[in-house]
């Protein structure tokens, strides 16, 4: 199997796919075909072509799944020691780093996004293993002052069998940032990849077999949201779900773990505000904003996707991010495109019909606003970078999460409009500021609704930082000892001496 970086990256643009790619679910140590035998095809974003299939899960793969991972929790899982799993963790972490680039490559095939991306993805991945490989043997409780008459101390123990169901957009970080603190915690798993991107995942259960963890531990089903995904969240066999994906799927989630009440992590979607003010350092704003939101083509559901800028400083900023957005080619994420595809068809026809609901409605569209035609990108689905003046807080481009290369500005008087802007939405998931006053970014930092705040840095951060929404972008925590903490159950403990 090719390992080396331009050898994997020749080989996919001269075939189009790669060879030894995982074709079944990883169920209890093993690939396996569907118990229906159906498959499905996964596609290229960046050509609009299938460069693979995969089994196509449903019930019955769940079924089996879940049985896996109940059996694997009272096996040799069980009488490891939190140190022992760090081990495995910490191989994992290293075996990742030593073929980062397979996984960035077939990352790129897979969701589209650039291949400089795609390597971000993977060294953070790197990370989180090794983060978790080291809190594994340091998720302690507490003892409680009782008086001389009793002891008292709580335990942090796994949670049991987690479920994690996926979303195409970051989808091995993702799956990573679920597998890494589930497995730290001493819990299994069975998780759902999109039907979009499921073949880094199943490489990581793959993986992490070879780093020692015992069959039946990890399980990855590939296979639809309604097929798959909604077998997986129903079923009585598991004790926690980790949802990431969009409102309306989150919440059919919650009411399915509501039948036997299941524990329920939502990671939904977002609108976030950047708030750029007259003092800032511009150049850092611009480079700032074109990140938030041209990153991932915005398929990132933490995107800088509202910028709200003070007046006196829009005609500049908005001048230059203009020229910006017309600089970034689109392109293959193999090639050295600036901007990379939208992940489907139907992603890319959600993307177009938001703008040009907002063209009707006499939006000013400053640049972009239109489809790549296909002939002009090697047949891929890709969208112009766009950048659309807002009519008020009432209008939709500034209340509905687009997910795509669509950065919506407003416009505002002062510092105290900004905030009430920036918290006039149903979302409440990150938030950036920059300014050079470091009294009035703190302010902000405090009076915004949001998981995460970053000041003249947006993405700032890491596996360190706990990473979540409020509102309806979700609740619970990931990344961090937050996102540890989230797979395990305290149990208080009493004694009379
Ligand atoms: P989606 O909700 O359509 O799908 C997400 C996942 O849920 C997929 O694996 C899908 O197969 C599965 N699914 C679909 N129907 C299901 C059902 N009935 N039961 C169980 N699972 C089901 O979302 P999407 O379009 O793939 O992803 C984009 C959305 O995800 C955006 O709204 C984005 O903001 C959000 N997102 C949030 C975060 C976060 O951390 N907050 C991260 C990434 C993406």
């Amino acid at each position: 199997m090719i390992v080396d970086r331009a050898e994997l990256v020749a080989e996919a643009i001269r075939s189009g796919t790669l060879a030894g790619l995982p074709g079944g679910h990883f169920i209890d140590g093993r690939f396996v075909e569907s118990v229906s035998g159906r498959r499905m095809e996964s596609f290229d974003p960046g050509r609009g072509k299938a460069f693979a299939t995969v089994a196509a899960g449903d019930g019955a793969d769940i079924d089996r799944a879940v049985a896996a991972a109940r059996a694997a929790l009272s096996g040799p899982w069980s009488r490891l020691s939190p140190a022992a799993r760090g081990e495995i963790l910490m191989r994992a972490s290293r075996l990742i780093a030593e073929r980062a680039a397979r996984f960035a490559v077939v990352e790129t095939l897979d969701s589209g996004k650039r291949l400089a991306e795609a390597e971000g993805d993977v060294g953070g991945v790197v990370k989180a293993f090794a983060y978790y490989a080291g809190a594994a043997d340091k998720l302690h409780g507490d003892s409680m002052p009782l008086g001389p008459d009793h002891v008292g101390l709580t335990i942090e123990e796994p949670v049991g069998v987690a479920a994690q169901v996926v979303p195409w957009n970051y989808p091995l970080s993702t799956a990573a940032r679920g597998i890494a603190p589930a497995l730290a915690a001493g819990c299994t798993l069975v998780v759902k990849p999109a039907e979009q991107t499921p073949f880094t995942t199943l490489m990581l259960a793959e993986l992490l077999d070879e780093a020692g963890l015992p069959a039946g531990v990890l399980n990855v089903v590939a296979g639809t949201g309604t097929d798959a995904g909604a077998a997986l969240v129903a079923h009585p066999g598991i004790d926690h779900i980790t949802f990431t994906g969009s409102v309306a799927t989150g919440q059919r989630v919650m009411r399915a773990a509501a039948e036997h009440v299941t524990r329920l992590v939502l990671e939904l979607g977002g609108k976030s505000p950047l708030v750029v003010l007259a003092d800032c350092d511009l150049d850092a704003a611009v480079a700032g904003i074109m990140e938030a939101i041209f990153e991932n083509a915005g398929q990132i559901c933490s995107a800088g996707s509202r910028l709200i800028v003070e007046e006196a400083i829009a005609a500049p900023l908005l001048e230059r991010l203009v020229a910006s957005a017309q600089a970034l080619r689109p392109g293959h994420g193999l090639g050295d495109a600036g901007i990379g595809p939208i992940n489907s068809p139907a992603q890319l026809a959600r993307v177009a019909g938001h703008v040009d609901r907002a063209r009707a409605a006499g939006n000013r569209i400053l640049t972009g606003g239109a489809i790549v035609p296909p002939e002009e990108c090697g047949g891929g689905w890709f969208y112009q970078p766009t950048i659309v003046l807002a009519d008020g807080p009432d209008d939709p481009l500034v209340q509905e999460e687009i997910f795509g290369p669509v950065l919506t500005v407003q416009v505002i008087p002062d510092f105290e409009a900004a905030i009430a802007a920036a918290n006039a939405t149903s979302y409440a998931l990150v938030a950036g500021i920059y300014t050079r006053d470091h009294a009035r970014a703190w302010r902000y930092a405090r009076a915004v609704d949001a998981g995460q705040v970053y000041i003249n840095e947006f993405f700032a951060g890491g596996i360190a930082m706990p990473f979540g929404g409020n509102r309806k972008s979700g609740f619970g925590r990931a990344k961090g000892m937050a996102g540890l903490r989230s797979y395990c159950k305290l149990k208080s403990v009493v004694a009379r001496i």
